[in-house]
């Protein structure tokens, strides 16, 4: 496997405090790879810093290239997305036009494409395809996460970064966005997730990371760290 996206020796520090320390992290073509941790261990940081939303120290790297200035649009013209915590989702606007607003940045091509894309998008997602027309605000909490997702495959994205996708969801819910991230792999894309929830995501996961106070503390298979003591102990709960 080619390493599409790797980070080595990768601080970021909000003025005199670090928050990420020195983490190396790699992303295969066709993985899907999880950092896991508790409640502010530095993971949302990490994330948004690797897309070039924070200034970080180390080195960033994808498909082989090393990225000197990591900013949202160098890494966006590369072929990377993210789908934020808060899903920032334009709730007056139909599915439709979210969607669209999507691929804009990165493709000023003409409506076909669009409309081509889309019809990826709604293959992945049919539910979205059903509510095509219908604002984005009245959506449920699993099918606006799904909407933020695919307004990020509308860019046709290598690498998809996620965070927290399973926020605020039913744990049935959980399970249904987690196996349609999964399900990226075979089109092509790349993912990197970021979880609270341990258990779903190293379910669905070839790898994963744990961060505890902004350093990798325990890294391996996801089949593995299932099954690791100090993670049944500290994050799964009654494993
Ligand atoms: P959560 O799951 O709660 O989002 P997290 O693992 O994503 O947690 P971060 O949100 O990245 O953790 O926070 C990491 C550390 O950085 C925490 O100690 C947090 O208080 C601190 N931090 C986060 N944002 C800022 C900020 N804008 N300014 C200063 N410190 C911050």
């Amino acid at each position: 496997m080619n390493p599409l996206f790797e980070l080595q020796d990768f601080s970021v520090a909000y003025g005199a405090v670090e928050a990420v320390h020195s983490v190396a992290l790699r992303v295969d073509e066709g993985e899907i790879v999880t950092v896991i941790g508790p409640n502010g261990a530095g993971k949302t940081t990490l994330l948004c810093a690797a897309m070039g939303l924070l200034p970080s120290t180390g080195s960033v790297t994808l498909a082989g290239e090393r990225i000197a200035r990591p900013s949202v649009e160098a890494m966006v013209a590369r072929g990377v997305a993210l789908v934020p915590e808060r899903r920032e989702l334009f709730g007056e606007m139909p599915v439709e036009d979210n969607l669209l607003l999507g691929g804009f940045y990165r493709w000023r091509t003409g409506r076909r494409d669009q409309r081509e894309r889309m019809e990826e998008v709604f293959a992945i997602f049919p539910r979205l395809k059903e509510r095509r027309a219908q604002l984005a605000s009245t959506l449920s909490g699993g099918e606006r996460q799904m909407l933020a997702i695919g307004r990020a495959l509308m860019a046709r994205p290598k690498l998809l970064m996620l965070d927290e996708p399973s926020l605020g969801l039913a744990p049935l819910i959980v399970r249904e966005v987690l196996n349609v991230v999964s399900s990226l792999r075979s089109h092509g894309v790349s993912v990197l997730l970021v979880e609270q929830n341990a258990r779903a995501a190293l379910q669905v996961a070839d790898r994963g990371y744990v961060l505890e106070t902004g350093a990798v503390a325990l890294t391996g298979p996801a089949q593995a760290l299932l099954h690791d003591r100090r993670i049944i102990d500290t994050y799964l709960g009654l494993g």
